[in-house]
């Protein structure tokens, strides 16, 4: 048996003390812990690290607090489109959807996608109706909002009828003030295999159809048993554009980094290049856990069978 390891993620931007208050700070710790607990419950009983990240995807997107799933952000249109995706490093399986709306756990279905649907990715209206098809639960719009999240898009839903330049100039002050709030679990089983899911609203008053890179396989999620699981948080276009998760797998394999390092190039050096805002959490098949991140904080979260543990907002 090797030592296991999850390590989760809640979103990342600018996070600051002064900004929260106690009681939030409190909720948020307290739904990483439970949900990472939950998830290493499963690595515990000898479970897969698919099972051990989907048990805790599952509680995040549940939780009112977290952009995915319940909670999450309104597009431009003010209705929530949700993204996810999970992916097997033994197999190199990987399933996604994108652009799903009243799914009630997009991991739920990104996992269906992955085991009976011949494909790896689905979106919109194909995926709602191969979640209809699979028995995969849903919930009325009503379930999905929250007054914080409304507010939060009301406050720039307008902006760009007015002027472009203001929209972009909100957006920036919206994506930097406001947090991104993406979840995202990786483990490591006793067997050594590893898993990496992420699921989200993606950004608030995003443009109708636009996808981020969280349901893309190599950009916000990927695993391989060789190297290891990655889930990505932030500015979507330029991890999209970088290549990220699938980036650190690639310098652990060629280049011979540890998952540390190659964590630490691809958000410190690669994505800052672009202008690249958020972070990333890493396992790899030693049951090593990585969390890195080039923002003022990110929810996250690691535990490992090593007795090692810690929960934490800010840098
Ligand atoms: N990366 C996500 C996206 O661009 C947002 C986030 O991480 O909060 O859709």
């Amino acid at each position: 048996m090797s030592r296991f390891t999850l390590a989760i993620h809640g979103g990342a931007g600018t996070i600051l003390k002064e900004d929260m208050t106690p009681e939030l700070e409190l909720a948020y710790l307290a739904g990483l812990q439970q949900a990472m607990d939950a998830g290493f419950a499963v690595l515990e009983q000898g479970g897969s690290a698919i099972n051990a990240i989907k048990a805790t995807i599952v509680m995040l997107e549940d939780n009112m607090l977290f952009n995915a799933g319940r909670g999450s952000v309104f597009t431009k249109k003010g209705v929530q489109e949700m993204d996810a995706a999970i992916m097997d490093g033994k197999t190199l399986e990987a399933g996604a959807v994108t652009g799903v709306r009243n799914v009630r756990n997009p991991i739920e279905l990104a996992t269906e996608v992955m085991l009976n649907s011949n494909h790896v990715f689905l979106s919109g209206k194909g995926a709602s109706d191969f979640a209809i098809k699979q028995g995969i639960k849903l919930e009325p719009d009503e379930y999905f909002f929250s007054q914080f999240r409304y507010d939060q898009w009301k406050a720039i839903r307008d902006s760009d009828t007015y002027s472009l330049d203001h929209t972009h100039q909100r957006l920036e002050e919206l994506m930097r003030d406001k947090k991104f709030g993406t979840v995202g679990a990786v483990a490591c089983d006793q067997q050594g295999n590893i898993a990496a899911a992420t699921s989200t609203g993606g950004m608030t008053n995003k443009k109708y159809g636009r996808i981020g890179d969280s349901p893309m396989i190599g950009a916000g999620t990927y695993a391989n048993n060789l190297t290891c699981g990655i889930s990505c948080t932030g500015h979507g276009e330029m991890f999209i554009r970088a290549v990220a998760a699938h980036d650190v797998s690639c310098l652990m394999e060629y280049k011979g980094l540890s998952l540390q390092q190659a964590m630490e190039v691809v958000v410190h050096e690669k994505l800052i290049a672009i202008g690249g805002e958020g972070g990333m959490i890493g396992v790899d098949a030693e049951g090593n856990a990585a969390l890195v991140f080039n923002s003022q904080g990110m929810y996250r979260g690691y535990k490992s069978s090593d007795g090692k543990e810690m929960v934490a907002i800010y840098k």
